[in-house]
């Protein structure tokens, strides 16, 4: 087919693969003129690749530009480096997105949730940066950028005035974190100084999270180091109803990689019942930003139909439904 392009595809770990071929099945059904090229990362592959990471598959995403990427494990303490770590750093994806957005029928505690969540990816304490100093005494440093915290910023507020949104959050704890903390608010204010349009506001990290329990419709973009954005991910996921329904994109300059927020789910694994929603709207994610827009808003359509129908339902929203029952009703919707 004329203009097709090749995304990479990483099954990962975990029900990593289940989501994947669900995922997969939906983009064929749409006919989009994609050709995918599958390759390997996270902790099983180990045995066989003597790394979670091989050189090859980041040659891969290097040449293709895009990859759709099931979750990969990790070893709590000890072990290798995250492949997750890893690929962002070595493909510098400094930025991730994660809309998040109440879903259809998905009853939760609030409805109308419609906020993005703008994670800096390659600094702060993920840099790795640890060390025992004497037994007993161990040291992680956290590093914070004038660099990666503007080009952040910039990303946060261009993204913010594509998308037609109101207001940038930037997320911070300066008043104990002065220098760095500090550094990331000073590069937040000043690009923020080059979007007039767009309402600023700082936000610490502990007050956020209170108001994002008590009313998380005053958000819209919020803009944040790599480890409160980590954290406040998945306490915005839980606000729409779970990890099974949130997307999300790492971003470079000229690569990006698209997975969902959820990691491998080992106690679901293996067992077909996992809700591929958020790796579902990360490819829709990923073809919109590939320029395939009409693609994209008809694969998010009929995810929502499933939703707003009500009657397909996985495990993880009390349904009964299997990964491959919700997949054939999305692709019905189509
Ligand atoms: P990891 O170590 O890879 O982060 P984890 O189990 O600690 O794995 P998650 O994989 O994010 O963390 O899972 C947290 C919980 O949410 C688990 O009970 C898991 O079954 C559930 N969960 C996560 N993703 C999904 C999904 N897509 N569908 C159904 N349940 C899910």
């Amino acid at each position: 087919m004329a203009n097709t392009r090749t995304v990479t595809i990483i099954n990962g770990d975990g029900i990593g693969p289940e989501v994947t071929a669900a995922t997969l099945r939906v983009l064929e059904a749409l006919k989009v003129p994609l050709e995918f090229e599958f390759k390997d990362a996270g902790s099983e592959i180990v045995a066989k690749f003597g790394t979670n990471l091989p050189h090859e598959t980041v040659e891969a995403v290097l040449r293709s530009g895009v990859a759709l990427k099931g979750p990969t494990g990790t070893v709590v303490g000890g072990g290798l480096p995250s492949a997750n770590v890893g690929l962002r750093k070595r493909l510098d994806l400094y930025a991730s997105l994660r809309p998040v957005k109440s879903v259809p029928n998905v009853k939760t505690r609030y409805d109308g949730v419609d906020l993005i969540v703008v994670r800096e990816n390659t600094e702060d304490l993920y840099a790795g940066l640890e060390h025992i100093i004497v037994p007993g005494v161990v040291e992680s440093l956290k590093i914070i950028t004038e660099k990666a915290s503007t080009r952040i910023a910039r990303f946060a507020f261009e993204y913010a005035k594509k998308a037609g949104r109101k207001k940038v959050s930037a997320v911070h704890k300066a008043n104990i974190m002065k220098l760095s903390d500090g550094l990331f608010l000073d590069c937040c204010r000043k690009v923020g100084r080059e979007f007039p349009e767009i309402q600023y506001e700082e936000v610490i990290i502990d007050n956020l999270c209170m108001q994002l329990v008590k009313d998380p419709t005053r958000f819209d973009v919020l803009v944040t180091e790599n480890l409160y954005g980590d954290i406040v991910s998945d306490l915005c996921a839980g606000l729409v109803g779970g990890l099974g329904l949130v997307p999300g994109a790492n971003i470079g300059e000229r690569t990006a990689v698209f997975e969902a927020v959820h990691g491998t789910a080992p106690d679901i694994a293996g067992k077909g019942i996992a809700n591929p929603t958020a790796l579902m709207m990360s490819a829709v994610m990923m073809l919109d930003w590939m320029d395939l827009r009409e693609e994209s808003k008809r694969m998010a359509n009929a995810i929502l139909k499933v939703y707003g129908d009500g009657k397909v339902r996985t495990g993880d929203l009390g349904g009964g439904a299997t990964t491959r029952d919700f997949t054939d009703a999305v692709i019905a919707a189509l």
